[in-house]
Formats: C-alpha cells, sequence, structure tokens
C-alpha cells in the first residue's frame, strides 16, 4: 500500500479556527445536538443579513457576471475602493493601484507569495489572525511574532517589535481594528510602527477589514500617515457588510510604489494566474461602499452589536478568574482565563471539553499564535437571549470545574 502525503510545505501550517475542535463540532452536529457556536466571525448565521441593496444590485446586474473580469477586478469596483481611500486620507491610490480578490484571504496569500523568499522574517502579531501566520508560513517566509500587550488596551509593544527586527525583516503585518483582541490603535501607536517601518524598510502590510466596526471611536488607516513608505491595505466584504460568503475584498497598494515595482510585478503575476476574482461578489462593492452605512446603526449606542458586545464584555467579567480588556472594535472579546483555578494546561483540551459538556463552541487562544494556555476568544454575534444561554452554560462548566480542581488539591 502507497500513501499519499500532504506536502511538506504544510509542516509548520497551522488553522486552528477550522481546526480539530471545529471538526468535534460537526461530529456534534451529526449526532443531532444544536450547538451554540460562537467561533467564526461570521455574521449572515446570526440574522445579520447583507444589506438588501448590496444584494439586490448584484442580481440586477448578473448577467454582466458571466464572463472572467479583468484579472485586477472591476472598473466600477476599484473606483469605489479608490474613493474610499480618499474618505480615508490614503493618498496618491489609482484605480490601477487596487487588486479586488476572492476575499481579503486570496489577497493575504498573494501578497504574501509574491514578496518572501525562503527565510524572509516578516512581524505579526501575537495575538494574530492566524491566515497571516499561516500564509507567511506556506510562502517560505520565517514569521517573526511580536507582543501585544495585554495591560495596555493590547496595543502592539514597540520596543518588542524593534528588538526583533533583523537585515532579513521583509515587513510588519499591523490588524487593526484587531483580531481577535478587539483592539483600535490609537495614532500615537500607529505613528511609532511608521517610524520603525521608515529608519528599517519595512512594508506595512495593513488589515483592516474591520475599519467600520468601532462602535463610534475613530479608525486611522494607517496608510495615511505614511505617504512615502509603500503600503499594503486590505479590506473586504464580510464583515461591515455582513456578505462573507461574497467572498470579495480588495487590497491597496499605496506610498511610494516606485520602491516596489518588481513586487508589484510579483502581484500582478499572481493575480493574473487566477484568472479573476468571483465577478458577481465583485458587483455589490461599488453599492456597498457609498451612500447610506447601515453598519454604523448596528455598532451605536443601542444598536444590536453594541449591546450584545456589553452584554457579552459584561458577564465575562463576572466569572471568577476571568479578566477581559474591553473591546473597542471589531466582533470578538478574548478574555484571560485563571488556567490554575479552573486546572487548565492545554488550552485545546479545555475549550474541547467545554464543548463536549456545553454545547457551545469557542476558539482556544493558542489557535491565535499565544504562547499561553490561558485565553479563548468569543464572538458577540449572537443575539442576547442566545449569548445569555452561552453564558448561563459556560458559567455552570466552569464552577464545576473549578470545584474538581479544589476538591483534587484537598485530597
Ligand atoms: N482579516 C481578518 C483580521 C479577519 O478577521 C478575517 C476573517 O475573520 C479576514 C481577514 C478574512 O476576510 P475575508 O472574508 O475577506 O477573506
Amino acid at each position: 500500500m502507497y500513501k499519499i502525503t500532504k506536502s511538506n510545505k504544510l509542516k509548520n501550517v497551522c488553522y486552528d479556527i477550522r481546526g480539530p475542535i471545529y471538526d468535534e463540532a460537526k461530529r456534534l452536529e451529526e449526532d443531532g445536538y444544536r450547538l451554540i457556536k460562537l467561533n467564526i466571525g461570521n455574521p449572515a448565521p446570526f440574522g445579520l443579513a447583507t444589506p438588501e441593496e448590496i444584494s439586490r444590485d448584484i442580481i440586477r446586474n448578473f448577467s454582466e457576471a458571466d464572463g472572467y473580469s479583468q484579472s485586477n477586478g472591476l472598473f466600477s469596483a476599484r473606483k469605489a475602493v479608490m474613493h474610499e481611500c480618499q474618505k480615508k486620507g490614503i493618498k496618491n491610490v489609482d484605480v490601477e493601484d487596487i487588486f479586488i480578490g476572492n476575499g481579503v484571504s486570496e489577497l493575504i496569500s498573494i501578497s504574501m507569495q509574491a514578496l518572501l523568499n525562503d527565510g524572509d522574517e516578516i512581524l505579526i502579531p501575537a495575538p494574530d489572525y492566524p491566515l497571516w501566520t499561516a500564509a507567511a508560513t506556506l510562502s517560505g517566509g520565517k514569521v517573526i511574532h511580536y507582543k501585544c500587550d495585554e495591560d495596555n488596551n493590547w496595543y502592539p509593544n514597540i520596543k518588542d517589535i524593534e528588538s526583533k527586527i533583523t537585515k532579513t525583516t521583509k515587513g510588519i503585518v499591523v490588524i487593526n481594528p484587531n483580531n481577535p483582541t478587539g483592539s483600535l490603535y490609537p495614532v500615537e501607536i500607529l505613528s511609532e510602527i511608521v517610524e520603525l517601518a521608515r529608519k528599517h524598510s519595512l512594508i506595512i502590510f495593513a488589515d483592516e477589514i474591520y475599519d467600520k466596526i468601532t462602535f463610534g471611536h475613530e479608525h486611522t488607516s494607517i496608510a495615511s500617515l505614511c505617504d512615502d513608505l509603500f503600503c499594503i491595505t486590505l479590506n473586504g466584504l464580510s464583515k461591515a457588510y455582513r456578505a462573507a460568503g461574497y467572498r470579495s475584498g480588495w487590497m491597496i497598494l499605496s506610498g511610494d510604489k516606485s520602491l516596489a515595482k518588481d513586487y508589484i510585478e510579483g502581484i500582478t503575476m499572481l493575480s493574473n494566474m487566477r484568472l479573476c476574482a468571483n465577478v458577481p461578489g465583485q458587483l455589490g462593492i461599488q453599492t456597498a461602499l457609498g451612500g447610506f452605512q447601515s453598519i454604523y446603526e448596528l455598532t451605536r449606542k443601542g444598536g444590536r452589536l453594541y449591546e450584545q458586545k456589553k452584554y457579552c464584555y459584561d458577564r465575562l467579567i463576572k466569572i471568577p478568574g476571568v479578566t477581559c480588556t474591553e473591546p473597542k472594535a471589531a466582533l470578538y472579546c478574548f478574555p484571560k482565563i485563571d488556567a490554575e483555578m479552573y486546572g487548565i494546561l492545554d488550552d485545546s483540551e479545555f475549550i474541547k471539553d467545554l464543548l463536549i459538556e456545553t454545547k457551545v463552541l469557542l476558539v482556544q487562544g493558542s489557535g491565535f499564535n499565544m504562547d499561553t494556555p490561558d485565553h479563548f476568544r468569543i464572538i458577540f454575534l449572537a443575539e442576547i437571549e442566545v449569548l445569555k444561554e452561552a453564558f448561563d452554560r459556560i458559567e455552570n462548566y466552569l464552577s464545576k470545574r473549578r470545584m474538581h480542581v479544589l476538591k483534587k488539591a484537598n485530597s
């Protein structure tokens, strides 16, 4: 018998958001259990549908979507993104500097594949949205994680970043607003990152997919602070426009492009090789970016997402041994749990056990490249009633687990 094995390139690649615990959840569902899935930032299953204006415009223009588009995307979509850059203060961006992709995910892969030679270093935050680490690793890059400080609003630790820059560091990834921490970086922090990038000739990769989910706080695009550097900013329809299934995102090349001619040629080559992004999804971009922005209704005080965030945070910090930095943005809380109090040695085991006992699905902190077993991520997309049920079960489970630890210690 011969065996068909996966490529060695996948050896150190990890994407635990849809990993073994997710598989266990699927098995439970197949056995007929109804799970409360608070694991993935996918708005639609929680009744947060794509605005009708977007879906109707796609349907109206659907007959235009039979063929391939230009590989970098439909002109109307790229023009709308260009206007968005003007609003956000990202200067000197032409339609030709914009690439449309099948979600930010595809563009992350393209941007890493086109750049990294084996062993090239790239700075990525820890915790991170793990696709960045996975895509950079798969591209042959050496991922260097920089710390974000929980006791300083999860902001990037500038000293740590600087200490990790070497001659082979090619770029730095900035996820702002942040998944999984919900942190929103102030201009001062962004400016310090820009300063480092300038000093050490780093490309800035800015993943800003949650830029409109900020609950009334202002978001600054890091690219707007550095016209002289080469920046890649990524965004898409999945979150603020609740259209994750449309697989539509964009990548903006800004700043001094003369520095990056060869790299841009590489990006163009990879973009050409996949022919084009899904065209129906592209048809929604112009409508999404223009006019009324319903996300602001959901995220203002009294809005559904605002109240769910508040409920989730309030419940978390009432649990003994759980602390949480209040998220300012995005869709997640990333609390810390006292591992000793609850006897947690391996956070994957903990989240799996919690799933089996409570039928609530969360994601363990190590899935976001945390190196301690004492965090987990919970999404607050579900309605308060559902969150209440989930928290009642989680609390109950944790209190039993704590009793068990105490009993063991006393025996
Ligand atoms: N970037 C971040 C920070 C995310 O959290 C996600 C999805 O959760 C993505 C990118 C993926 O976006 P897309 O659906 O556009 O591929």
